[in-house]
Order: structure tokens, then C-alpha cells, then sequence
């Protein structure tokens, strides 16, 4: 054996008991079961998550209707409160405080958040519709002060959600018109839309590393343009989830419930199922019985007197 398994031994155990891993198991059902039902109904519109992927610092980003209602639904389904601690183009990271995941595997030690982890990459996957991967960084029970997860976006899905057709048009132009530089007044020319307005479109394309501050496109703005339409997000228009806030929340609610009952019956079996005193108990009393049929009716008979003495009290 080596000396790193011979390790892995002393290491205290996730749960101390059969008990607290029963109630961990139920806790896990009723948490799962609730982001289950979160995600299923919080599609948005791509253009609500637009606002936020063009929201280039924290406090523009929390302002979005979208984060709010991602804090909010975080929060009903019992994972606790997300705040944002950074935000670029492709990247987002969260933290949560006081980890209600962490809790339930207060004896692990290690990251023990993958369930935050997965609910964040899953809404971005599939509620957001950009292929996302998320990570815990830094964990409570790992000695961090808070959770921490980060996300990464796929860049050609937050190209494609975040600029609209009038960014694309404008792009189109300054492809057009390769070599030679245009201003902002000229693209309105081209274009029809009020200087002003391009000027504003102007810097978020600089932002996104579409163009350069000449106004020339970069070569991932070519990149882009020419991969544009390789994936076809088709824009739905629908409305937000939030518009139905109370009803996911009472969804959540219900589900919550039902897993509650169908963890609470889980570990009533067990509690039958395991008795370990009872074995003990008849092994005991097998060795002074001659038969089965005396050791049944000896139980029976002490089974009386414990009742006799109950009923008495
Ligand atoms: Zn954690």
C-alpha cells in the first residue's frame, strides 16, 4: 500500500452517520428537484440576456433585469444569493455567501459546490442559449471566505446574442469597405441611423473587440462576420420569465414538497431496514434458546412485558 492511500484512510468521512447522510440525501432531492423545475422555466429572450452581455462592468451587469432574476432564482430554488464580482466580455464570476451546498457537506473537505457549479452552466447552456462552462474557483469548505464560480461563454454564441442587426449591418459596411476608414459619420450616411446612434454602437463593437479605434474591424471582427451565420440563432421573441415569477416560485414550491415527502418515506424504510441493537439482541438470546420456535415466543413474551410496563405508566 502507499503512503497516499494509507492517507486517504485518516481523512474524516463526508457524512459521521448513517443518519446525517440520510438527511444530506434528502436535502440534495429536494434541491435538485427545485432547480429541475428553475430551469425548465426560465427561458430568455435573447433580447433580455443582450442587455447584459453588452453591460461591460458589475454594477451595469446587476442592473439588468436578467441578473436580478437569476439572483432571485437562485435563491427560491435554495442555493443561495449570487453576487456578481466580475464581469468581461466572455467571463462572469459569482460568488455566494454563507453556501448552503457547503453546508450540507460540512465534514468533506475539498470543493464540494458542483451542484451551484452545473445549475449556473446549465442556465447559461440552455435559458441563456450560449454553450457555457462553469467552475468553483474557491470554496467555503475548502477555507474560502465565499463560493466562487466562474463562467466562461462560448464567444461566437455571446457574438451572435449580443450584437443585434443594426451592429451587423454596420459591421457589414466597414467590411465593405476594407482598406479605407470610415467615421462614424459616414457609417450614418451609409446607413441611414442618426450619428449619434452609430457613434454609441461604435464603442460597444470596440468593446467586443469587433473594431479597432480607427473604426476598422479586427481580425476577430472578420472572423466573426464570416462565421455570423455558421450556427443560426434564431431570435424568439417571447416574454421574459420574470413576467411569471410568482408561478416558477410556486412551481418550486410544490416540487420542493413532493421530494420532501418522497425523502421523508426513503428514510422510514431505512429506519426498519437497519437495527442493529435488534440483531445484536436475538443473537443474544439465540445462544440460551434450543430452538427457533422457544426463541420467537420468548421474544414475544418479553415483547408483552415491555407493553405491560408501558401500559402501567
Ligand atoms: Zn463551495
Amino acid at each position: 500500500m502507499t503512503e497516499k492511500t494509507g492517507k486517504a484512510n485518516v481523512e474524516r468521512p463526508v457524512f459521521q452517520s448513517f443518519a446525517e447522510a440520510m438527511s444530506t440525501f434528502a436535502e440534495l432531492t429536494k434541491l435538485e428537484t427545485s432547480i429541475e423545475i428553475a430551469l425548465k422555466e426560465a427561458a430568455v429572450p435573447h433580447h433580455e440576456t443582450r442587455k447584459m452581455l453588452r453591460a461591460m462592468n458589475v454594477l451595469d451587469t446587476e442592473a439588468t433585469p436578467l441578473f436580478q432574476f437569476m439572483v432571485l432564482l437562485f435563491e427560491k430554488t435554495g442555493l443561495g444569493k449570487l453576487k456578481l464580482a466580475r464581469k468581461e466580455i466572455f467571463r462572469m464570476e459569482f460568488t455566494v455567501e454563507g453556501c448552503q451546498v457547503c453546508k450540507l457537506y460540512k465534514n468533506a473537505q475539498g470543493k464540494t459546490c458542483y451542484i451551484t457549479a452545473e445549475t449556473i452552466s446549465k442556465f447559461f447552456t440552455t435559458d441563456l442559449d450560449i454553450p457555457s462552462v462553469c467552475k468553483e474557483m474557491e470554496c467555503g469548505n475548502e477555507g474560502g471566505k465565499v463560493c466562487r464560480f466562474l463562467v466562461e461563454m462560448q464567444p461566437l454564441a455571446v457574438y451572435q446574442i449580443a450584437l443585434d442587426s443594426t451592429d451587423n449591418e454596420i459591421i457589414e459596411i466597414l467590411f465593405k469597405k476594407g482598406e479605407s476608414a470610415l467615421t462614424c459619420k459616414q457609417i450614418a450616411e451609409e446607413t441611414g441611423y442618426a450619428e449619434e446612434e452609430v457613434k454609441f454602437r461604435c464603442e460597444i463593437l470596440e468593446k467586443f473587440r469587433i473594431i479597432d479605434s480607427r473604426l476598422k474591424l479586427t481580425e476577430i471582427g472578420i472572423a466573426y462576420r464570416k462565421n455570423r451565420s455558421k450556427v443560426q440563432r434564431e431570435e424568439k421573441v417571447f416574454p421574459p420569465p420574470w413576467k411569471n415569477i410568482s408561478k416558477i416560485t410556486e412551481n418550486i414550491a410544490a416540487a420542493e414538497s413532493f421530494a420532501e415527502a418522497i425523502a421523508r418515506s426513503v428514510e422510514q424504510e431505512a429506519e426498519i431496514v437497519i437495527d442493529e441493537k435488534d440483531i445484536i439482541n436475538l443473537a443474544e438470546e439465540a445462544k440460551k434458546s434450543k430452538s427457533f420456535a422457544e426463541l420467537l415466543f420468548k421474544r414475544m413474551k418479553d415483547e408483552n412485558k415491555e407493553e405491560d410496563k408501558n401500559d402501567r405508566k
